[in-house]
């Protein structure tokens, strides 16, 4: 499902711009418009989920291929070995600000020690 007015929808759909890393079928990866280090990449589903809580039921395995993606942005983007973090955000007290779920790929520097 395509939501119109969804920015992650759009971006999947190419009706919105993205600096694109890596897509398959089921997941899309592109560079964070705010990045919050040297290297900040969204690992989006291409299907419109909410979050984590949307979508574990109805496609299980869907979070896996989202860290398998991730773990292959990170090496074509050069921090796999460096090291990287991945995140979601889900829902209000994690302040997500966009509700299409994604992973947060962060490297490139060292990171904060701090998660939360
Ligand atoms: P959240 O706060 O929901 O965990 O993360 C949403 C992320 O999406 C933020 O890091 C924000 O910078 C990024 N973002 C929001 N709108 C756009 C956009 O139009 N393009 C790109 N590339 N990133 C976006
Ligand atoms: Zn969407």
């Amino acid at each position: 499902m395509v939501v119109s007015d969804c920015i992650f929808c759009r971006i999947v759909a190419g009706d919105a711009h993205a600096d694109i890393i890596y897509s398959d079928e089921q997941v899309t990866a592109f560079r964070d418009i705010h990045p919050q280090a040297k290297v900040h990449i969204l690992v989006i589903p291409n299907q419109h989920f909410v979050s984590l809580n949307d979508a574990i039921e109805d496609v299980p395995d869907l979070p896996g291929r989202l860290i398998q993606a991730a773990v292959e942005v990170a090496r074509r983007t050069g921090i796999a070995e460096s090291g990287y973090r991945v995140a979601t955000n889900t829902g209000a007290d994690a302040r997500q600000s966009v509700d299409h779920l994604h992973f947060h790929v962060l490297g490139g520097e060292r990171l904060s020690p701090r998660l939360a």
